[in-house]
C-alpha cells in the first residue's frame, strides 16, 4: 500500500467512554470479520479483561476502507490499555502511530483518564480527532463537553464527531476522519529496513509472537533481521497483519503495522521499543527506544497449601510468557513458608495476577501486604532498593529511607470535593492545584505511593459514589518519617504482616491491626498475646482468650465414630490455617488485617 493511503491511530478514552464499542464498529463497518466472527468486544478478548472492562495487552487490528475520494485505505488501529497501571504500554503503542481518535462520553465529560491519555497522544506528536461519543443519552451535552475539551485539553473541539458507538450513528464520519484529518506515515521503501518492536506476546500455537512498525525498508517471509539493542538475529518464519484474525503478508511495507515470527523462544528475548533491521544490510541508527517498565508494587504471594509451591511456580511462569512486566523470585518466610516475592506496575496488575492465579490456575493464596519500592541510604554509603518490608536493615545502620511519590489528578463533581481534600491529606498529600473543568473539579495532589497503594482507590470510589476519576504518574523519592511495625503474635513476629509506616500513621495502624487479628485468630488452649510494635518499643496489645476447658472435654468423650468425625473435620479446617510457632492464624486473617477501614 502507498503511503499516501494509509493511516495509523489508537483510539484513548476514560474507562466505559466507549473505545471497545468504537473499535469494534470500525471493524464491522470495514468488514474485516463476518457477522459469526464478529462477536461481541473482540479487542478485549481475556475473559478478565472483559469482566473488568479494561485492555490490558496493546492490540492491533488493520481495516479497508474506500473514502468517499474514491482511493481504498489502509486504517492500523493500535488498542491501548486505559488503566493508569499500563501508562507506558500506552505510550509505547502511541509511538507507532501518527494520530489518535479522543472519545469523550458526552454524557459524562473529561476524566481524569480522558487527560492522562490525551497527554500520552500529544507527548507523542498526534494529530488528534475529538470524538463525543453517547450522544443517544438524554444526558449527553455536547456543547459543554466540547467546551471542556477546548478549556481543559487547549485543542479545537468545534469539529468534534458526534456519535454514538451503540445505535451506529456517524460512524462513517469517523472514517472519513480519520482519512482527511490524521497525517499519512512517512518512510522510505528503497532504505534498509527500520521497524519498531511495539509488542510481544506468547501465542499457543504460533509462539512469540511480535508486533512491528515498519518506518523505512521491507520485512518479508525469510529475511534474516536483527534486534539492534540485543544483537540477536533471527529469520522470518511468518510475516502477517491482524484482521483482527490473523492473515499472513508476502511483506510488510514502509508504514505498515503487523507481525512475526521467527522461532524466537521467550517474549523475554524481545525488547519493546528495540530496533529492528536486516542483517545484511543494517539501518544506520536506531529509533530512539523506550525504557523497560519497572515494577513499582510488590508483595509476597504464598501458596495456602504448601504442596502447591511447584504448581505456583509454574502458573506464574507461564503468566511471565505474556507479561515481562511482572517479575518473581523465590522468598522465604517463617509465617507462610515457601512462596514468591512478587513485583507489578501497580495494583490493578496485582490484583489481576491475583486473580488470574486463583481462576485460571486454581491456586489458594496468601498476598502479603503490598509494598512500594523504597531506596535507602546506608550509613556505610552504600544505597540498596527495598522491596520487601522484613529485609529492613538495622535501624542503626540506616542514614535515610527515601519512598517514592506521585503526582495524582483527582476529577470529581463538587459535592464530594471536601470528602475527597480529607482523604489525600490524610494520606500525607500536598495539594498542588483545585480548578474546575465544568462543574467538575480537578485537584492534583502530590502523595506518597506508600499510602495510594492499600486501598486508596476504593475509598475514593465509595466516598464519591463511584463519581471521582483518578489518574498518578510516578514523580520522584523523598526521605520519609517511616519506621517499620511488626506484629507479634504469641510474642513471634509474624513477618508477613510487617510493614513499613510514616510514623505518625503507626500507633493507629498497629492498634487496628492488633484489634482485627484479635477477631480473626481462633481461641487456643493457652492465652495468645498479640502485639505491634516499632523497633523494640510495645505500641498495641490484644488478646485471644484461651479456650474453654470443658468445650475440648467433651470431645474426647462419646463413641469412637463420632471421635473420628471431629478429628477429620480438623483436618479439614486445618487446610486454610497456618501453624505458626503453636498458634494457628487462619489463611484469612492474613488478608484481612492488612485491609483498612
Ligand atoms: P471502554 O471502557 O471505553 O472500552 O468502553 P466500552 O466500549 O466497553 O463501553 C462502556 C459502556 O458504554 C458499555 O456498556 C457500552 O455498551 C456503553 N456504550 C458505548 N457506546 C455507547 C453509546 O454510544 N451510547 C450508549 N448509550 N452507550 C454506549
Ligand atoms: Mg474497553
Amino acid at each position: 500500500t502507498p503511503l499516501k493511503n494509509i493511516r495509523n491511530f489508537s483510539i484513548v478514552a476514560h474507562i466505559d467512554h466507549g473505545k471497545s464499542t468504537l473499535a469494534d464498529r470500525l471493524i464491522q463497518m470495514t468488514g474485516g470479520l463476518d457477522a459469526r466472527e464478529m462477536k461481541e468486544q473482540v479487542l478485549d478478548s481475556m475473559e478478565i479483561e472483559r469482566e473488568r472492562g479494561i485492555t490490558i495487552k496493546a492490540q492491533t487490528v488493520r481495516l479497508k476502507y474506500t473514502a468517499r475520494d474514491g482511493e481504498d485505505y489502509v486504517l492500523n488501529l493500535i488498542d491501548t490499555p486505559g488503566h493508569v497501571d499500563f501508562a507506558y504500554e500506552v505510550s509505547r503503542s502511541m509511538a507507532a502511530v501518527e494520530g489518535s481518535l479522543l472519545v469523550v462520553d458526552a454524557s459524562q465529560g473529561v476524566e481524569a483518564q480522558t487527560l492522562a491519555n490525551v497527554y500520552h497522544a500529544l507527548d507523542a506528536d498526534h494529530e488528534i480527532v475529538p470524538v463525543l461519543n453517547k450522544v443517544d443519552l438524554p444526558a449527553a451535552d455536547v456543547p459543554r463537553v466540547k467546551q471542556q475539551i477546548e478549556d481543559v485539553i487547549g485543542i479545537d473541539a468545534s469539529e468534534a464527531v458526534e456519535i454514538s458507538a451503540k445505535t451506529g450513528l456517524n460512524i462513517d464520519q469517523v472514517l472519513e476522519a480519520i482519512v482527511t484529518r490524521l497525517p499519512a506515515p512517512k518512510g522510505e521503501i528503497d532504505k534498509p529496513l527500520k521497524a519498531l518492536l511495539v509488542d510481544s506476546w506468547y501465542d499457543t500455537y504460533l509462539g512469540v509472537v511480535v508486533l512491528i512498525r515498519v518506518i523505512d525498508g521491507t520485512a518479508k517471509k525469510g529475511q534474516r533481521i536483527r534486534m539492534m539493542a540485543s544483537g540477536a538475529v533471527y529469520e522470518l518464519d511468518r510475516v502477517g497483519v491482524f484482521t483482527p484474525k490473523l492473515i499472513e503478508v508476502a511483506e510488510l511495507g514502509p508504514g505498515e503495522i503487523g507481525m512475526f515470527t521467527a522461532s524466537i523462544k521467550e517474549v523475554a528475548d524481545t525488547n519493546v521499543g528495540d530496533t529492528i533491521t536486516d542483517d545484511r544490510k543494517p539501518t544506520a541508527t536506531a529509533l530512539p527506544g523506550f525504557r523497560p517498565a519497572q515494577p513499582v508494587v510488590f508483595c509476597g504471594l504464598f501458596p495456602v497449601d504448601a504442596s502447591d509451591f511447584d504448581e505456583l511456580r509454574a502458573a506464574m511462569g507461564k503468566l511471565r510468557l505474556n507479561d515481562a512486566s511482572f517479575s518473581f523470585e523465590m522468598e522465604t518466610s517463617a509465617a507462610l513458608g515457601f512462596g514468591f516475592r512478587c513485583g507489578f506496575l501497580g495494583l490493578l496488575h496485582l490484583e489481576i495476577i491475583q486473580e488470574r492465579l486463583s481462576r485460571e490456575f486454581d491456586l489458594d493464596l496468601i498476598a502479603t501486604a503490598p509494598s512500594v519500592v523504597y531506596e535507602i541510604s546506608l550509613s556505610s554509603g552504600e544505597t540498596i532498593h527495598l522491596h520487601n518490608p522484613a529485609d529492613l536493615p538495622d535501624v542503626m545502620k540506616i542514614a535515610e529511607i527515601r519512598e517514592p511519590w506521585i503526582k495524582a489528578t483527582i476529577l470529581t463533581p463538587d459535592e464530594y470535593l471536601g470528602a475527597i481534600l480529607k482523604l489525600c491529606q490524610d494520606r500525607r498529600g500536598i495539594q498542588r492545584n483545585l480548578s474546575y473543568v465544568g462543574n467538575r473539579a480537578m485537584v492534583e495532589y502530590d502523595l506518597p505511593l506508600n499510602e495510594v497503594v492499600f486501598d486508596f482507590y476504593d475509598r475514593l470510589k465509595s466516598i464519591s459514589k463511584g463519581y471521582a476519576s483518578f489518574d498518578y504518574q510516578l514523580s520522584d523519592y523523598r526521605e520519609g518519617d517511616l519506621v517499620k511495625l511488626s506484629i507479634l503474635v504469641n510474642s513471634e513476629p509474624v513477618d508477613a504482616l510487617s510493614m513499613l509506616v510514616h510514623r505518625s500513621a503507626a500507633e493507629s495502624r498497629g492498634r487496628q491491626m492488633c484489634e482485627k487479628l484479635k477477631e480473626l485468630i481462633p481461641p487456643h488452649l493457652f492465652v495468645i498475646p498479640i502485639q505491634a510494635a516499632i523497633g523494640g518499643k510495645i505500641i498495641a496489645r490484644e488478646t485471644v482468650r484461651a479456650m474453654r476447658k470443658d468445650v475440648t472435654a467433651k470431645c474426647y468423650g462419646g463413641d469412637a465414630t463420632r471421635k473420628r468425625k471431629l478429628l477429620e473435620k480438623q483436618k479439614a479446617g486445618k487446610k486454610r490455617m497456618r501453624q505458626f510457632g503453636s498458634v494457628e492464624i487462619p489463611q484469612e486473617a492474613f488478608i484481612k488485617a492488612l485491609k483498612m477501614e
